[in-house]
């Protein structure tokens, strides 16, 4: 694999989430709130009509069939900031010369279901009319209110209490909110991707015996071949298993665009800036 590719591919990336938690740091919620205004209304029997929140969540959704979950991976702010808290503990962990605690694959694999749970009640909650009692708990909107410098959080302390308990979880799991407990990522998950960007790996190049890219997938996913179509809802589309892998076995979907990853990057990462700009998020 190419080092220099390798460099660029992950400054491209660090700079596209800080960009996206800079300027963009809301368009998850947003987005979340369209799933919440459609069972609402669906719930109290009235008319689902096209507001700002569901744009956004058609945009998105019709964004990540064509091009993978690459907002999850590069552009949105909760994401990146688990990314952010569990880089320090790593990095923190290295310094005092301590093994960082990790939270077992098997486990990790069991509790990948719950976010479809917390989708549902979320759904649930929405559709009895009674989500609005629970909403001092969604430590989204804690966050919300603290990234935009609102400390008032009186009536928010379970939210505060579960973002703190998410912190500890974001240190030993990477990505542990999104892989485990998010309800968008559950919605986005279930979303078809179109093959021009899944990723897939050419198996019989590999190193034998070698797992690298399952180990530093922080969805803990096992790439499959050109030819065994995969449900991918789960990957992130961080692309960190294609910096991972020392054979440069891993590519998007088209075998004819091999190589040509980090201008697949750079467009996704431009047609999601237009996307955000015609929304005037
Ligand atoms: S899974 Fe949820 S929190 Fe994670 S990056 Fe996707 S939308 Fe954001
Ligand atoms: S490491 Fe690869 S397979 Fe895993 S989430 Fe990131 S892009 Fe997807
Ligand atoms: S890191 Fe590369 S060589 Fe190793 S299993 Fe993954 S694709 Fe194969």
């Amino acid at each position: 694999m190419n080092k220099y590719d390798k460099k660029v591919r992950v400054r491209l990336r660090a700079a596209i989430q800080v960009i996206c938690f800079i300027f963009f740091p809301s368009v998850f919620t947003a987005a979340f709130s369209g799933v919440k205004y459609i069972f609402t209304r669906i719930g109290a029997g009235e008319a689902v009509g096209l507001t700002s929140f569901t744009s956004v969540l058609i945009a998105l959704c019709i964004y990540t069939f064509v091009f993978g979950r690459f907002f999850c991976g590069f552009a949105c702010a909760f994401g990146s900031f688990g990314d952010a808290v569990h880089a320090l503990y790593v990095t923190v962990c290295k310094k005092l010369k301590k093994k960082p605690v990790k939270l077992s694959e098997i486990w990790a694999k069991r509790l990948t279901f719950l976010k479809y749970a917390v989708l549902a009640l979320i759904v649930l909650a929405c559709f009895g009319g009674v989500y609005s009692q629970m909403q001092g708990i969604s430590p989204w909107d804690v966050f919300s209110m603290l990234r935009a410098g609102n400390f008032a959080l009186g009536g928010y302390i379970p939210g505060l209490a579960v973002l703190l308990l998410l912190l500890i979880g974001m240190c030993v799991q990477e990505r542990f909110f999104c892989r485990f407990f998010c309800p968008m990522g559950a919605v986005f998950s279930l979303l078809p991707v179109l093959p021009l960007f899944s990723l897939c790996r050419d198996r019989e190049n590999c190193i034998k015996g070698c797992s690298g890219c399952t180990k530093k997938c922080p969805s803990g996913i096992e790439l499959v071949p050109q030819d065994a179509p995969a449900a991918q809802g789960n990957c992130f589309m961080c692309l960190k298993c294609i910096d991972t892998c020392p054979k440069g076995n891993i590519h998007c979907g088209l075998p004819g665009l091999k190589g040509n990853e980090l201008w697949l990057t750079l467009m996704r990462a431009a047609a999601l800036l237009l996307l955000f700009l015609w929304l005037g998020i």
